[in-house]
């Protein structure tokens, strides 16, 4: 690797992607006569600040680049990323419009600022504006790459799950790569989104073409249980059955679903059984044994529950979820009074992530599982938060 390609690459790191993917596109050019600046002892330094994350200096050493060298195309692009980053999304915007006001730029540097421009528009929240800035570039190179994802990444925020998929499809042709697995989440986007307006032939196909694109693709399974539910829980029963052996840690994603599945085949025991199975496969699964006291509570055996809870307490003390329900059970073991019970609704008040799930790109924190990241946007990144016991256990 040459000296160049490490800069672009520490720069992806340290600064964003946006910032080096800007920077590694600036340097391809190579062009000699505009590239003094990089003989600033300012420029250097600012290199060294984003590659240790210090973006506070990084961004003051390349201002002062700029204030020598306000000309210089690269210079100006960066800074404006790194605003952006920064959450100075107005400012980002002053510098990156001033740029495609400029006149001397090459044809490829005003399709640069105008995608950036772009990404701060979208950051902004001014959708049109972002939509039709990346629609611009398009129209002058249609194999634009950034400028694809920028109208992508604005479709989905969108929701528009069909625009959005037809530019991954787009994409991935121009990268000669293959992801089906983003393919897949966008296909079963689009199940979700006809189920949810009763186009149940409609969500079904598109379940069925997501699951052919990946398997992993937990939510068509999900939605094509939800399709069977009423109809027929035997094929519910034997989706969801697919979708744990795809991807057993999401297992618990299911348990609902397949109480209601099981019940209606009735035999509701089956569920139990499933849950033993998996307690015996793994002790330390309270998500099992939260469901199967759940279960037995709505039997009308609440000792049982209670019993299943304390084991799921002494493996798994740190989780909210199951001192919610040992409440729960004792309140219908009516082992409760006035105090008991103001105690327990102030915690489930208070509560900010009872089941909380994280994203393993960016650490974003959600009560949910989530199939597509609101901070960075990746697919499948959650997972359920797991927080170790004290370690005196
Ligand atoms: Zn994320």
């Amino acid at each position: 690797m040459n000296d160049t390609a490490v800069v672009a690459v520490v720069l992806a790191a340290a600064a964003g992607l946006a910032a080096g993917r800007a920077w590694a596109a600036a340097r391809r050019r190579d062009d000699a006569a505009a590239g003094a600046f990089r003989l600033l002892p300012h420029y250097g330094q600012g290199l060294q600040y984003l590659a240790t994350g210090e973006r506070e200096l990084a961004l003051s050493a390349f201002e002062k680049v700029a204030r020598e060298e306000p000309q210089a195309f690269d210079i100006q692009l960066v800074l404006g990323h790194l605003w952006r980053e920064a959450g100075q999304v107005e400012r980002a915007m002053q510098v990156h419009q001033a740029l495609v006001a400029r006149l001397d730029l090459s044809r490829s540097q005003r399709a640069q600022a105008r995608v950036a421009l772009g990404q701060d528009q979208r950051a902004a929240g001014f959708i049109d504006r972002a939509s039709s800035t990346f629609e611009e570039v398009l129209d002058g190179d249609p194999k634009n790459l950034q400028a694809l994802e920028g109208l992508q990444k604005v479709h989905e925020d969108q929701r528009r799950w069909r625009e959005a998929y037809d530019i991954q499809v787009r994409r991935q042709r121009l990268r000669k790569s293959d992801d089906s697995l983003v393919l897949g989440f966008l296909r079963a986007e689009i199940g979700r989104e006809a189920l949810a307006g009763g186009l149940v032939d409609e969500a079904g196909s598109a379940f069925e073409a997501a699951l052919k694109l990946d398997r992993r693709v937990f939510p068509a399974y999900l939605g094509l249980a939800d399709l069977a539910l009423a109809s027929d829980p035997q094929r519910a029963v034997a989706v969801l059955g697919e979708a744990i052996a795809a991807a057993p840690e999401r297992a618990y994603l299911t348990f609902e679903r397949l109480a209601r599945a099981w019940a209606a085949c009735g035999a509701p025991g089956r569920f139990g059984d499933l849950c033993d199975e998996l307690i015996r496969g793994d002790p330390r699964d309270w998500r099992a044994r939260v469901a199967l006291a759940r279960q037995r509570r709505a039997a009308a055996q609440p000792e049982e529950a209670l019993g299943l809870l304390l084991r799921a307490l002494s493996e798994n003390p740190q989780v909210l979820l199951v001192h919610m329900e040992i409440w729960r059970t004792l309140r219908s073991l009516g082992a409760e009074d006035q105090n008991v019970a103001r105690y327990g609704a102030a915690c489930e008040e208070a509560v900010f992530y009872r089941d909380p799930h994280v994203c393993t790109s960016c650490r974003y924190r959600a009560d949910d599982m989530l199939w597509r990241c609101p901070q960075c946007h990746s697919w499948n990144s959650f997972v359920e938060e797991r927080v170790s016991p004290g370690a005196d256990r």
